[in-house]
């Protein structure tokens, strides 16, 4: 395997002190299936102590498990010393490490055959010592060793197995998906934090339904997001699916076919995620009254659960709560701005994702044309004023007119608002003050 310049100099001063600097996982395994990876991993079998003796910058990342990371010519390399693991009581992390000097103890530890791949920095030799090429070729993700005592030790490898499936197009070895789908119930051991990770992952591949599909064959899903697997035993006939769960695949596939952002991804996977709870039989019919307000409560709890960003869960449940929107041309101007208000101005993007990737889920054909004229109204109307920061007059103006500070006071400004994004020409100080006395003098003393 060639080896950058950097590196190999990089290696050099592993062999000056008599140690070995090997790359391992996904640097070798993408570049044996010709695909692009920046990501290097490095092992040795030099000590933490002793690798920190060679390097004049090397700071201590995860020092008790074995890794640092050095600073080499103004780059971070991290580097991970030979080791075996004790026994995993939690099932997540071994109880205790022990530094080896043997490449293939090493190599026997990690998850699947094709991550088991090293190479020489030095010399670019490749060592393959639990037949991972042949698993590459296959296209087969094959547990090292027995799959169940592997799942068991770490359950974070389940989640991995339909991780790299769906990143490299691979199909899981039957032991080894035999044993996940015993094991998938042990994935609460994992935190949710990495649990949203690796989800995450998957939903950034080229197509994840294939490796959601796999979580779903395996009872992963059910384990982690009970609701989402439910959709699957709902029929539903859109283009290319049957039931609800298919559908929300084939739009989150739909997503990624675009190169769209996570978070519509993940808004993709769960924009439907409340029908289950919604359907009604009206007559041969199947209805799903009120599923968008359903759907965007059950994903904030999701995501809540999951502990990602609160922008995220604030962005998804927007997306989620609005993907039922259907414009039509008698919309009035007001219209357009409440719904902008609605999903606010820097979600505009995303929200006409969501629509696109759900309309092609559905009926195959996108409705170019009126979303297109939704696009041109919102351009339209993007300048004129549309939030409370927009109107002529503040709070302050309205206490100099003798309102009162209060509820009431912010409900006359909420009714000027609406008069102003029905009526922008009436935006202006003298009339919004004229019409603010007015409202008062109808509220009754207890709205004040
Ligand atoms: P990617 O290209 O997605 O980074 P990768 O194979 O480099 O893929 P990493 O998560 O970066 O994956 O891990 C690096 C290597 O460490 C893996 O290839 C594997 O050998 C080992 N590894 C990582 N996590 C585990 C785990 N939970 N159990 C066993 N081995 C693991
Ligand atoms: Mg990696």
């Amino acid at each position: 395997m060639p080896v950058p310049r950097d590196i190999r100099d990089f290696s050099q001063v592993f062999r000056d002190n008599g140690h070995s600097l090997y790359a391992v996982g996904g640097a070798v395994r993408d570049y044996l299936l010709g695909t692009e990876n920046n990501d290097w991993d490095f092992c040795t079998d030099a000590t933490p102590e002793q690798v920190t003796a060679m390097f004049r910058s090397v700071i201590p990342t995860g020092i008790k498990h074995g890794t640092v990371t050095v600073v080499f010519r103004k780059q971070n390399y991290e580097v991970t010393t030979f080791r075996t693991e004790g026994p995993y009581s939690d099932r997540r992390h071994p109880d205790e490490v022990h530094f080896v000097t043997d490449l293939r103890e090493d190599l026997s530890r990690r998850d699947f055959t094709v991550n088991a791949l090293a190479a020489d920095c030095s010399d670019g030799i490749i060592y393959d010592y639990f037949d991972g090429e042949a698993d590459l070729r296959a296209g087969i993700i094959r547990a090292i060793g027995n799959p169940r005592e592997r799942f068991e030790e770490d359950a974070l490898r389940l989640i991995r197995m339909c991780r790299f499936c769906s990143k490299l197009g691979f199909t899981a070895h039957s032991l080894t998906f035999d044993s996940a789908c015993a094991l998938s119930s042990t994935i609460s051991f994992v935190s949710k934090e990495r649990v949203f990770e690796e989800m995450s992952k998957i939903l950034m591949t080229k197509k994840p339904s294939a490796g959601l599909g796999m979580m779903y064959d395996t009872g992963l899903l059910k384990a982690l997001i009970p609701e989402l697997d439910k959709c699957a035993s709902i029929e539903q006939d859109k283009v290319g699916s049957d039931n609800v769960l298919s559908h929300i695949l084939v739009s989150v596939d739909a997503a990624a076919s675009y190169g769209y952002s996570l978070t519509v991804r993940w808004a993709m996977l769960l924009h439907d995620i409340g029908k289950p709870s919604c359907m009604k039989k009206i007559g041969n019919f199947t209805r799903f009254f009120g599923h968008d307000v359903k759907s965007a409560e059950i994903a904030l709890e999701v995501l809540r659960e999951l502990k990602c960003s609160n922008a995220l869960q604030e962005d998804v449940y927007v997306l989620v709560r609005n993907h039922m929107t259907r414009y039509n041309r008698s919309w009035t101007d007001g219209a357009v701005k409440r719904l902008i208000n609605r999903v606010g101005r820097e979600r505009l993007d995303m929200f006409f994702e969501v629509l696109w990737c759900d309309r092609i889920a559905s009926d195959g054909k996108p409705g170019l044309e009126e979303t297109d004229l939704l696009k041109e109204r919102i351009d339209a109307v993007l300048d004129q004023p549309m939030t409370l920061k927009d109107l002529a007059v503040n709070g302050n103006d309205l206490y100099e007119a003798g309102i009162p500070r209060g509820p009431g006071m912010g409900r006359i400004l909420n009714s000027l608002l609406e008069m102003v994004i029905d009526y922008p020409t009436l935006n202006s100080r003298q009339t919004l003050l004229e019409q603010a006395v007015l409202l008062s003098k109808s509220q009754s003393p207890a709205d004040k």
